[in-house]
C-alpha cells in the first residue's frame, strides 16, 4: 500500500475503539484512522447485570466516546446509513461520504423487543442501562412468587448473562429473606456455550445446587401478559410472577439496507481472517459479526486486536500470514462473591475453571480495567 492508507472504522464500541486506539498506536503516520460512531456514551455493559442487584453504582460504567480515542485519530459523530463495498463509499445521515482503503465494520447489534409478541411493557431486562435501573426497582419490589429469567430465541450479545443473573438474584432474594417465597426458574437456550452438552450439564448442576430449576431448551418466543405466562418456541409454558428476558438481537438497520448481513443483520465473514466474501479490504468484527462463537466482549477484542495487527502489517509492507482462531475468554459470576472463567476456541469447546473469589472480583471491578487499559488498546 502506497503512502497514507485510509482505514475507516464504523462503531464506537468496544471493537471499534480499541482496533482504532491499536491501530494508531502500531501503524502510526502510515494510517490515517477515522472512526464513525453514534454513541452519546461508551458503556461498560458487563456492569449492567450488577446494577439491578444493588451491586454497582451506574455511574461507574460509562464514559464519553471521544475521552477514549487516543491523540490523532479522528472521530466523526454521525450515524451510518448505508455501505457501498463496490465503491468503497460510507454514507452518513448528514448525506456526507466518506471513502476508505480499508474499512471495519464494528456495529455490534441492536435490541428488537418489538419482534416477541407481548414482549414490551411487560418483560424487564438489563441489557441497556436505563433498562437495568428500571428492573433494580422491579426487583425492589418484588415480594416472592415464579422469578423466571431468560433469554429470546436466536443469538445475543454474552448470552452466559442470564445463568449468572439467575444465580445472583438468588444471593439478593436470600439477602432479603424471600428465598423460601420464591422459585427461580432458568430458561436454558440451545444455541452457543449451551449447545456443548457438558458446558451446559456444569451450568443446570451449578443452577440445580442452588434449587433453581432449569427448563433446557426453552427460547422466549411469545408472552402473554394476561396469564403472565410465558411461551417458548417449542410451545412449552410457564406462569412468572417476574420475567426477566434479554430481547431477541439484530444487526443494524444500514447492514440490512447495504445487503451485507443475513436475515437477521449480522454480517457472515471469513472466520480465520475476519473479511467480507471477497473484500480483503473490509472487516467484521464484535457483535456484527456472524461466527460459530458467543458473542462477548473478550471475543470483540480479541478479534479487533487481530485485524488491528493486520492493517497496520499491510500498511507497513511486511504483511505475514496470520489468523483469528475464535479466542473468547470470560468471567463468569456464579454467586455475589464467587465466578469462574471460561475459555474456548474455534478447536476447543469451553472450558471452566474452578468457582473462586478472584473470579468474582476480577469480574466486578473489570470496568476500571476496561476503561483504563482496554478500550485504550493498552493490553
Ligand atoms: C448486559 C451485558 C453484559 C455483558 N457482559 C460481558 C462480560 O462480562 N464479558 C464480556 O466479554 N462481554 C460482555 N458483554 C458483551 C459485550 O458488551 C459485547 O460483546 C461488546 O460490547 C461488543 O462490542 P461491539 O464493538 O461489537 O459492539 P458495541 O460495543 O455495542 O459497539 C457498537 C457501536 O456501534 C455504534 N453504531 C451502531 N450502529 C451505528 C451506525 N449506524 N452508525 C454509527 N455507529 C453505529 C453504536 O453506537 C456502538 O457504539 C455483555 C453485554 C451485555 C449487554
Amino acid at each position: 500500500m502506497a503512502s497514507l492508507a485510509s482505514v475507516l472504522i464504523i462503531g464506537d464500541g468496544t471493537a471499534g475503539t480499541v482496533v482504532a486506539n491499536k491501530l494508531k498506536f502500531l501503524a502510526g503516520k502510515r494510517a490515517e484512522v477515522r472512526v464513525v460512531g453514534n454513541s452519546q456514551r461508551h458503556y461498560y455493559k458487563g456492569d449492567f447485570m450488577f446494577i439491578p442487584l444493588k451491586l454497582k453504582d451506574y455511574k461507574e460504567c460509562y464514559k464519553p466516546p471521544e475521552f477514549l480515542f487516543n491523540a490523532g485519530i479522528d472521530y466523526v459523530k454521525e450515524e451510518v446509513v448505508r455501505v457501498n463495498v463496490d465503491q468503497r463509499l460510507v454514507t452518513l445521515r448528514s448525506g456526507r461520504t466518506l471513502s476508505y482503503d480499508y474499512l471495519v465494520i464494528a456495529s455490534g447489534a441492536r435490541l428488537a423487543p418489538e419482534e416477541v409478541p407481548g414482549f414490551e411493557g411487560e418483560a424487564r431486562h438489563f441489557y441497556t442501562l436505563q433498562r437495568a435501573m428500571e428492573l433494580q426497582e422491579y426487583m425492589d419490589s418484588f415480594q416472592g412468587g415464579n422469578l423466571v429469567i431468560g433469554q429470546c430465541a436466536g443469538p445475543i450479545s454474552y448470552p452466559s448473562s442470564t445463568f449468572e443473573f439467575a444465580l445472583m438474584a438468588r444471593d439478593y432474594l436470600e439477602s432479603k429473606g424471600l428465598l423460601q417465597k420464591s422459585k427461580i426458574h432458568f430458561l436454558m437456550p440451545s444455541l452457543g456455550i449451551y449447545s456443548d452438552s457438558s458446558t451446559a450439564g456444569k451450568i443446570a448442576s451449578l443452577l440445580g445446587s442452588k434449587g433453581i430449576e432449569v427448563h433446557k431448551e426453552f427460547e422466549v418466543n411469545t408472552v402473554n401478559p394476561k396469564n403472565k405466562e410465558v411461551i417458548s418456541v417449542k410451545g412449552e409454558k410457564l406462569n412468572y410472577s417476574l420475567l426477566v428476558a434479554v430481547p431477541p438481537h439484530r444487526g443494524q438497520r444500514f447492514v440490512k439496507d447495504s445487503s451485507l448481513g443475513d436475515d437477521m443483520g449480522f454480517i457472515e465473514v471469513d472466520r480465520n481472517t475476519l473479511n467480507l466474501k471477497e473484500h480483503p479490504e473490509v472487516f467484521v468484527a464484535g457483535d456484527a459479526a456472524k461466527l460459530p462463537i458467543d458473542k462477548t466482549g473478550s471475543a470483540a477484542h480479541f478479534q479487533a486486536t487481530y485485524i488491528a495487527n493486520r492493517i497496520a502489517m499491510e500498511v507497513g509492507g511486511n504483511y505475514t500470514p496470520s489468523t483469528y482462531m475464535g479466542e473468547n475468554a470470560f468471567n463468569a459470576a456464579t454467586s455475589v462473591g464467587r465466578g469462574m472463567t471460561f475459555y474456548s476456541s474455534y478447536s476447543s469447546s469451553p472450558k471452566a475453571t474452578f468457582e473462586s473469589m478472584s473470579d468474582f472480583l476480577i469480574k466486578w471491578t473489570y470496568s476500571s480495567t476496561y476503561f483504563s487499559s482496554v478500550v485504550r488498546g493498552l493490553i
